[in-house]
């Protein structure tokens, strides 16, 4: 069994972008970050992504209002960073409150700046191979993750446990293009999905993005495959300071021994997404002639 050190791949990929925007002279790219309320996720994503911004050297600008925020007045922040020619990418950290359609504002963000990617040109160009857009990052993450340990998916059965448009649908997409790496051929699996088990036994390559802890056990893995665990959950855990554990959707004890090769959880999927997040904000600062 490989262990896929998703920490170590994201840091060389961290490492190639400083290298590359250490090299830009006229202009640092810039992200701009907002961040609806205090969800003390989105707080660490959020914290986390513009660490990694300062290290390298991309600018970072954050904003915060409340979780009282407007649909309106989201619009409007959306809309003045749209048209600053000094902003690259804009980031809105999901989730956002329940008055606020999520959709909506990922739509609001203009195609050429949405370094998520989860405008519905960006998911559009996704489908049609179109290598312009923005693909979102943990999807972009798990793809990078595969190539860079040596797994091909061509003509492999790709399983992926959940549907979301932040990762099942879009992975599911990547993994089915007719490219190198990919040309996967796809199942995809939901909540209605009858007869998971025997779905998910078939895979050569099992993505598991539903978010329920420890949810694939060993006897619903083939011996021999490759599985990534997108799933963050967090366990109550007593003996730990925070109050709880984070754990993966696989249990991975049992099914690691039989893989040949698995992501843990955390460190395996999680860094990827924001090291991709930065390689799509150097990518729009590109693709805006630097502005
Ligand atoms: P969503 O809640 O948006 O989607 C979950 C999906 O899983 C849905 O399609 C749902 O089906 C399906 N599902 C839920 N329960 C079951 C079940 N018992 N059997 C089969 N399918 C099921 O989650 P996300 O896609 O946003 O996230 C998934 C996990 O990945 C979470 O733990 C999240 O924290 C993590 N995550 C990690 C990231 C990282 O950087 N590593 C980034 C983003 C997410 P249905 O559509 O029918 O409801």
């Amino acid at each position: 069994m490989e262990l896929i050190d998703g920490n170590k791949i994201a840091a060389t990929i961290v490492a190639e972008l400083k290298e590359e925007i250490a090299a830009l002279t006229v202009r640092k790219p810039c992200i701009a970050l907002i961040r609806v309320g205090e969800d003390p996720a989105s707080v660490s994503y959020v914290k986390k992504k513009e660490k990694t911004a300062a290290d390298i050297g991309v600018t970072s600008r954050i904003l915060l209002p409340p979780i009282t925020i407007t649909q309106g007045e989201l619009f409007a922040l959306i809309d003045g960073l749209n048209a600053d020619p000094a902003v690259d990418g804009i980031l809105v950290q999901s989730p956002l409150p329940k008055h606020i359609d999520e959709v909506a504002v990922f739509r609001r963000v203009a195609p050429e700046k949405d370094v998520d990617g989860f405008n519905t040109i960006n998911l559009g160009k996704v489908a049609q191979e179109d290598d312009t857009g923005f693909v979102a990052c943990t999807p972009a993450g798990i793809m990078e993750l595969l190539a860079r340990s040596g797994v091909d998916l061509k003509g492999r059965h790709v399983v992926v446990l959940g549907r979301s448009l932040i990762v099942g649908k879009p992975v599911a997409l990547l993994a089915l293009q007719k490219k190198a790496g990919a040309n996967a051929t796809v199942s995809i699996c939901h909540s209605a999905t009858a007869n998971l088990p025997e779905l998910t036994r078939q895979a050569d390559v099992l993505i598991a993005a539903i978010g329920r802890a420890e949810f694939v056990t060993a006897d619903m893995v083939k011996p021999g495959a490759v599985v990534i665990d997108v799933g963050i959950n967090r366990v109550p855990d007593a003996t730990k300071k925070t109050g709880y554990r984070l754990t993966g959707d696989v249990h991975f004890p049992s099914v690691a021994p039989q893989c040949s090769h698995i992501t843990p959880v955390p460190g395996g999927v999680g860094p990827m997404t924001v090291a991709m997040l930065m390689k799509n904000t150097l990518k729009a600062y590109r693709l805006g002639g630097g502005r």
